[in-house]
């Protein structure tokens, strides 16, 4: 079917963007390696199994919302059964054959390949339905202020680009239908594919060298289209597509609000108490109390980073933004992975990545951090357990106890709690006066 020159361009193109594909991968790798090693999930590997089948797979926590939820699993898995047909159009490519799976499925191949043709377009009308709902009902967790510009713009472009596929394999469907029906050389007879033939009268005026035209331009238009599309999500939120799986799977099922010791103060704590043989971090150089800069961060909180779908229902739960404050726990997210990307920029050229910018200040203010609740509902919220209250807390802890500088309420309130054991400044033999005056 191809010709070898047409075969050879192919494998260039293949080439090319797996080359680039996997140097952008192992720069992701790197990246989130910049955090913190000590990270361990609690949870046992059948957990962690349950977690990757419950949440990444079967997107059990997006069926709050049960309309969204039906159509993106149908984008989901539209978009990933389809890929079997690139599969199929890869191996074409590279070896010079036409529908190599024919052969294989025989009889069954059309039904098949109308299955995918079904599927491709649920993943058109769910698509165009979420640009409804972004673009025109403009739904009010799509409307913050930290998806305004590249943010919105990645989403459309992903929607805008998911359609144009579809209509391509429907395209390319449809003219090769019409070739075989002109007992064309190298179209075999495959059977009827349901959905595209419903387009085929709209090729009915073309000749047999133009129908060809038509089904090739299709096939380079969806396969580099494929590939495209792979790489640009490495840049893109919709790397989620991937990293939900590791991060469900590394993420823990702890109680809500369950906040980490920092092992550096409870060895602190146990040495003034006399018990020198249980500190967890005498070995250990500590640099910083809590987090100033991602490096701070550990290589779970930066995987959450590159996880986040951006989808904001972290923040549609968060009851400080809902109260008018500054804090979105999306934007603690998409600030982490911005900063995480601009670090590794500055290694690559061999700068020091901690000279002008850190992540607290020059993309998280302190105005955000301290709008926190702890309320862990942005946690609970997220649909594949990233936690965005892990890393206000570390940036909390930074200013505390490196700088000094939380706010006066609560050095208050801290030195209360040293002194009289509650956040209160009575002492704790008066604290129950109020009952004894009674009696
Ligand atoms: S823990 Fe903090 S960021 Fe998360 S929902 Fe509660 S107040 Fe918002
Ligand atoms: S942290 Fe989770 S809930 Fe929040 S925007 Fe990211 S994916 Fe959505």
């Amino acid at each position: 079917m191809f010709g070898y020159l047409e075969q050879i361009v192919f494998i260039i193109i293949f080439s090319f963007f797996g080359f680039l594909i996997f140097r952008r991968s192992k720069t992701i790798y790197r990246n989130i390696s910049l955090g913190k090693k000590e990270y361990k999930s609690f949870n046992n590997r059948s957990e962690k199994i349950k977690n990757v089948l419950l949440l990444a797979l079967g997107q059990k926590k997006m069926f709050k919302k049960i309309i969204p939820a039906i159509l993106h699993l149908l984008i989901y898995v539209g978009f990933i059964l389809i890929n079997i047909e690139v599969l199929e159009i890869i191996l074409d490519g590279v070896f010079g054959t036409h529908r190599v799976f024919a052969s294989i499925f025989n009889n069954s191949y059309h039904y098949v390949i109308s299955f995918f043709e079904f599927l491709a377009i649920l993943v058109i009308i769910s698509c165009v339905f979420f640009s409804i709902r972004r673009n025109i009902l403009k739904i009010d967790r799509f409307q913050k202020v930290e998806l305004f510009g590249w943010p919105n713009l990645d989403a459309n472009i992903i929607l805008i680009a998911e359609i144009i596929l579809m209509v391509a394999i429907l395209t390319m469907n449809a003219a090769d239908l019409s070739l075989q029906s002109v007992n064309s050389e190298n179209y075999t007879k495959t059977g009827l594919f349901y959905f595209s033939n419903y387009l085929t009268p709209m090729l009915n005026g073309f000749d047999e060298s133009q129908l060809i035209f038509i089904e090739r331009t299709a096939w380079w238009i969806h396969i580099v289209g494929i590939f495209s599309f792979a790489l640009y999500v490495t840049y893109s939120k919709h790397l989620h597509i991937f990293l939900a799986f590791p991060n469900t799977y590394h993420a823990n099922n702890e109680p809500l609000g369950k906040m980490k010791n920092m092992p550096e103060i409870t060895s602190e704590i146990n040495m003034m108490l006399g018990d020198a043989n249980n500190t967890e971090v005498q070995e250990q150089t500590i640099n910083r109390f809590g987090a100033k800069d991602i490096s701070d961060l550990s290589w779970k909180n930066l995987l959450d980073a590159y996880s986040c779908t951006e989808c904001g229902r972290c923040t549609e739960e968060c009851p400080a933004n809902l109260t008018g404050k500054k804090l979105s726990p999306r934007k603690i997210m998409m600030d982490t992975r911005d900063r995480a990307e601009e670090y590794g920029k500055i290694l690559d050229q061999n700068g020091n990545p901690e000279i002008k910018n850190f992540l607290l200040d020059s993309y998280v203010t302190r105005e955000e951090i301290n709008a926190c609740t702890s309320c862990n509902a942005c946690t609970e919220a997220c649909p594949i357990n990233i936690n965005p209250l892990e890393i206000i807390l570390e940036l909390r802890r930074y200013v505390a106890l490196e700088e000094s500088k939380a706010p006066n309420e609560w050095n208050m309130m801290f030195q209360n709690i040293e002194t009289n054991f509650s956040p209160w400044k009575f002492p704790i033999e008066d604290r129950f006066k109020w009952n004894k005056e009674n009696e």
